[in-house]
């Protein structure tokens, strides 16, 4: 609103709602925090209302982050490594977070479902945007990655530094008795969504065709965060992972590389929702394959020392993991399977603030831009449990908009240019205001 508590109306805008094609010549009213009207008949301003010019730009809802790391960044102990767990203090890490959302907001991101992080940070950096200590998207916050012993970095051996006095990313929890505990506890301390990990792969190694959790350890988890109205995502890059992870109620399989029409059915039938976070694959097969191995070991590996015939197999295994998903992911897309963006950004080769970059991925596969945008907008309020309220610019809804200087389904990459963002707008307050 004005400052004098008038409106803000929007007029002629190109609209983008979240879902259809851009519709032109649409005047938006925004009133207090919310979207009074939506449609094409004019609208008469009142002495305190402004009124905002949007002939050539389009008006389209608040972008989400679905799989948010707070914590990933370069700290100064680590250059140019990625931050997993302990290699800073914590209050590197709120730093690290702050500056993380604000980069989001500044994107146009305005919401936010979080992925693993350390010292319970999704929690202090909500509370400090409730208490207006600090700026940026809503934030579902999430917990530590749940991980069972033994699996892959589960801290016990070469990942000592992700989990040290629990602290760290991960917290290992085997059992259902200990799996309801470590929810509780997650959920108490504030938490709104758990992160189990239930399957390797997705990242510097091959997948394995299994689920590490049992079927009593996945329940444990989905009923004690259903009683209390919270969400669970899981780390689900297999076959029998996302299987049993969908059938057991879990919301979001992340990354479900692997996925095959039977999976794809479970995923619908349970109305879970897939991030495939492809750009962290694409980025790391880059590095990976353009490596003078007669130079030097490959960098990134699974913890073991490994001679150069298994890194070269290992890398192999994660190409062929990449072709498969790249192949099926616009079968999931037909299916009607809600997908979501974001992706581990924070890693070095994948800065926190090129997001347009992991859309561009999808793109290039084939899907269309504007379906890419609806996975944004609409599908991340949805997966948000906010679907009724955000998402989609509708009246009632809540004024999460962004203004874009041009047509992003026509034009991408200008989601990528501030100047060609000039306003974003989060319940009815401009964060970004150059439209005067
Ligand atoms: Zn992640």
């Amino acid at each position: 609103m004005t400052a004098n508590g008038g409106r803000i109306i929007f007029q002629g805008a190109d609209l983008f709602d979240g879902e259809n094609a851009l519709r032109s010549g649409v005047n938006v009213v925004v009133e207090g925090q919310r979207i009074d009207s939506v449609g094409e008949a004019p609208v008469e301003a009142g002495p305190d209302d402004r009124v905002v010019d949007l002939s050539g730009k389009t008006l389209m809802p608040g972008m989400f982050s679905c799989h948010f790391h707070t914590g990933f960044g370069t700290t100064a102990t680590q250059g140019g490594a990625p931050v997993l767990g302990l290699e800073a203090p914590a209050a590197y890490f709120g730093i690290l977070g702050a500056r993380n959302l604000s980069t989001a907001l500044q994107c146009g991101i305005t919401g936010i479902i979080g992925s693993s992080n350390p010292y319970n940070l999704d929690v202090c950096l909500k509370e400090a945007m409730v208490l207006g200590q600090l700026e940026g998207p809503r934030l579902l916050a999430c917990t530590q990655e749940f991980v069972t012993s033994g699996e892959q970095a589960d801290g016990t051996n070469r990942s000592w530094f992700m989990d040290l006095n629990n602290h760290g990313l991960i917290r290992r929890v085997d059992g259902a008795d200990g799996y309801r505990q470590a929810t509780r506890e997650a959920l108490g301390a504030g938490c709104d969504i758990v992160k189990i990990s239930s399957a390797p792969g997705h990242g510097s190694s091959p997948i394995s065709d299994i689920c590490y959790m049992t079927r009593d350890e996945l329940d444990a988890v989905v009923e004690v965060a259903r009683k209390q109205g919270k969400r669970v995502r899981s780390h689900c890059p297999s076959r029998t992972a996302i299987l049993e992870c969908a059938r057991a109620g879990v919301d979001i399989i992340d990354h479900a590389d692997r996925i095959d029409s039977e999976g794809i059915d479970a995923v619908l039938e349970a109305d879970a929702s897939i991030t495939p976070s492809l750009l962290w694959s694409t980025r790391f097969l880059a590095f990976a394959e353009s490596w003078d191995h007669s130079a030097g070991a490959f960098p990134i590996g699974d913890g073991f020392p490994e001679n150069l015939p298994d890194t070269l197999e290992r890398l192999r295994g994660v190409r062929e993991d990449f072709e498969y998903t790249c192949k099926i992911l616009p079968e999931v897309v037909k299916s009607g399977v809600r997908l979501l963006l974001g992706d581990d950004f924070g890693f070095p080769m994948m800065p926190h603030g090129d997001y347009v970059s992991e859309m561009e991925v999808y793109t290039e596969l084939g899907i269309p831009a504007q379906t890419v945008l609806q996975w944004a907008t609409k599908n991340g309020a949805e997966a948000m449990g906010r679907g009724d309220d955000l998402g989609t610019v509708d009246e009632g809804k809540l004024a999460d908009l962004l203004v874009i200087d041009g047509d992003p389904i026509a034009n991408l990459p200008i989601l990528r240019d501030p100047a060609k963002m000039p306003a974003i707008m989060q319940e009815g307050r401009f964060v970004r205001d150059n439209l005067r």
